[in-house]
């Protein structure tokens, strides 16, 4: 175990991590930030286009993340990386043990901030990766939808998000959008559906049921994408779409499985928190970024998120509670169905 207990200890060193880490160590509290990467940066630094991050017109991934490590740094933030947390655990003194992936350590503090994000669920078709990193692959509209002025779009889901955000490129950007879907019925509500159909001419939005796609075919310089083959789920017939980019919306899944019994869950595995302070019910513990239930999953918001938990540390140490009040505090139990803000 590390000598001395740490005042917070932040989960995930991605954007929202990094700026909590700033406030924290900022405000001279003792700070460590474990990363279960090799780096810190989280989602990120796949990214070498981003457009929308206040006072950046255009910045990569990489070199924003580069800023927000030194800067966080500079105040003393400690950053230990290729550091998985497996879990949690609340002594009867107050303090918080964490333990990591090496079997060995366990580091002590007062107060937890978390913020390990979450992954975009992949297809894991042939050429998914390689086009994601030619960034003609995409998983979020509101980042990438900039990029496809008038070009042909594939996107690909059946939920809420696919149909949400089939329209919004179609409406804003694309020239053309297919919009594939593996069952003859959309699972997202019925009012988006009638508006997607609604809108489907007036858009250039072709709506393709039931398809699936096979494999995404780079072209012979690996930078774009040839064509993706799709197939016809009745009849197992094989198209191949001319397209510039594809958006795959099946869902997102966030790291926090090794949290269950420490902090209230929703159904989706999102941690419960108040919306405004970041609190979740463990004392001490609050989160941040896209973990968080109902998160808005883009950067500029998990930076938010970040700061706000970091500012709640002022008043929680202020009001610290005394080693004799925590024998036998356990996290409220609330129902899955229940958790919905605090
Ligand atoms: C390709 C791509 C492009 C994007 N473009 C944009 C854009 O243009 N604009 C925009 O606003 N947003 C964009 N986003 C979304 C943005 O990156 C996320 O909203 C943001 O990174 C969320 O920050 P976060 O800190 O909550 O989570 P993450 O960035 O996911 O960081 C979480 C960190 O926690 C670490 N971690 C996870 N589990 C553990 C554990 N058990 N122990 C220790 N560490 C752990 C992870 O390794 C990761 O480093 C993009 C995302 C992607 C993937």
């Amino acid at each position: 175990m590390p000598d001395e207990p740490y005042d917070v200890i932040i989960i995930g060193a991605g954007p929202a991590g990094l700026a909590a880490g700033l406030y924290a160590a900022r405000d001279r509290y003792a700070t460590l930030l474990l990363e279960k990467n090799g780096l810190p940066g989280g989602q990120i630094l796949l990214t070498e286009h981003i457009e929308n991050y206040p006072g950046y017109e255009t910045v990569g991934g990489p070199e924003l993340v580069q800023h927000m490590q030194k800067q966080v740094e500079q105040f003393d933030a400690e950053i230990a990386i290729n550091k998985a947390v497996t879990g949690l655990k609340r002594r009867d003194d107050g303090m918080i043990e964490v333990d990591v992936n090496d079997g060995e350590t366990t580091y002590e503090t007062e107060a937890v901030i978390l913020s390990p994000g979450s992954d975009y669920r992949q297809l894991g078709l042939p050429g998914e990766d390689v086009m994601r990193q030619a960034t003609r692959v995409s998983y979020c509209a509101t980042c990438d939808g900039a990029f496809y002025r008038d070009k042909h779009v594939l996107c690909i889901g059946g939920g809420n998000t696919a149909v949400e955000d089939t329209l919004y490129l179609a409406t804003r950007f694309t020239a053309k959008t297919t919009l594939i879907h593996r069952r003859m019925e959309f699972r997202a509500q019925k009012v988006l559906v009638e508006e997607l159909y609604a809108k489907a001419d007036e858009n250039n939005i072709d709506i393709k049921l039931p398809y699936v796609a096979t494999e995404i075919v780079p072209n012979a310089a690996g930078d774009a994408i040839d064509h993706v083959k799709v197939r016809n789920v009745e009849t197992d017939a094989i198209e191949e779409l001319k397209v510039d980019g594809v958006f795959i919306f099946v869902g997102m899944v966030p790291n926090t499985s090794w949290l269950e019994g420490f902090v209230p869950l929703d159904a989706n595995g999102y941690i419960a928190a108040d919306p405004i302070t970041m609190k979740t019910p463990t004392p001490g513990v609050w989160v941040a970024g896209d973990c968080r239930q109902d998160a808005a999953m883009q950067l500029a918001t998990a930076c938010a998120d970040g700061v706000t938990a970091a500012m709640g540390l002022k008043e929680y140490f202020r009001d610290f509670p005394d080693s004799e009040s925590w024998a036998g505090v356990e996290p409220e139990a609330i129902e899955k169905d229940q958790v919905r803000g605090y």
